[in-house]
């Protein structure tokens, strides 16, 4: 997967499955920005990333300035004149506010929404002006595999991912002509900060045993289904929402309790 000579950006980097993406496609010869609304973080990311022999640079992101879904990436094209990679990789919900259609409050709901959507598609809109003119690129969106199998909580993030699964649909569709790809990766239950914060041991317990392959995923994991799409390895592949998710949801959830798994 050589990735040499391309300018990639992975936004919300400086943890979990968007830190492990950045130094998959540093490893694989990329220019990655990191971008972050932590700096010092973010530089311990381009540390880490150096010493291992990659070339990674900062670039602020902040998801509660909306205009920094634009600034980030024109200041990327300012600086290396192209962005061939983009991974929007930000993503999230507040659990204790977004539950369920009755019991979240429809601020709450077009917040989340509003914020979800805003991170792929105004900085995908950015880019993509960019790709244009630079002969093509590939995005990557980071959705959930909450965006397939309908929660019993969670209804923001669920169906906000969900739209994102769409975005890309479109994006592809429209896109293609320009020689820019874009897929979807969704995650299952990847052992993050913010999953392992966010759910209960009893949650993932149960969620598990839903897991075929038996462990959750690690960052790892989706890093190396980002690289993929980011790569002329996945050169025919667009359009394409990706489970990454062990196997989650393959078997009836009947027929496991029913073998007692
Ligand atoms: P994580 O480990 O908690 O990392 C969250 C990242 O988001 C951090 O880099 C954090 O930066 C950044 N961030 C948070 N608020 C921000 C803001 N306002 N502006 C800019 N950056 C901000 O999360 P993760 O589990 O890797 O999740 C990454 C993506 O995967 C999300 O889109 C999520 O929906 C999706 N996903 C995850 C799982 C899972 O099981 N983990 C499953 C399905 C989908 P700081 O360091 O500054 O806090």
């Amino acid at each position: 997967m050589n990735l040499k000579g391309k300018v990639a950006l992975v936004t919300a980097a400086t943890k979990g499955i968007g830190l492990a993406s950045a130094q998959k496609l540093a490893e694989n010869g990329a220019v990655v920005y990191i971008g972050a609304r932590n700096e010092e973080l973010a530089n311990e990311v381009i540390n880490d990333i150096e010493s291992n022999g990659g070339i990674a640079k900062f670039v602020y992101f902040n998801a509660r300035e909306a205009e920094t879904y634009v600034s980030m990436i024109e200041n990327i094209v300012e600086n290396e004149g192209r962005i061939d990679i983009l991974v929007n990789n930000y993503g999230g919900h507040d659990v204790k506010r977004d539950k369920t259609i009755l019991d979240t409050d429809s601020e709450h709901y077009f917040e989340t929404v509003i914020s979800n959507l805003q991170s792929v598609y105004l900085t995908s809109q950015t880019a993509i002006k960019s790709m244009i003119k630079t002969g093509g690129g590939s995005i990557i969106n980071i959705s959930t595999i909450g965006s397939v199998n309908p929660d019993l909580s969670g209804i923001a993030y669920c169906t906000s991912k969900a739209a994102i699964n769409s975005l890309t649909e479109n994006i592809a569709a429209q896109c293609a002509q320009y020689n820019i790809r874009c897929n979807a990766v969704l995650p299952g239950f990847i052992a993050t900060k913010a999953a392992l914060e966010n759910m209960s041991q009893e949650f993932l317990d149960t969620f598990l045993k839903q897991v075929p392959i038996k462990r959750p995923g690690k960052p790892e994991d989706i890093a190396n289904a980002v690289a993929f799409f980011a790569s002329d390895a996945s050169s025919y592949l667009t359009g394409e929402i990706l489970e990454v998710a062990g196997g989650f949801g393959k078997f009836t959830p009947m027929y496991g309790d029913f073998v007692g798994r």
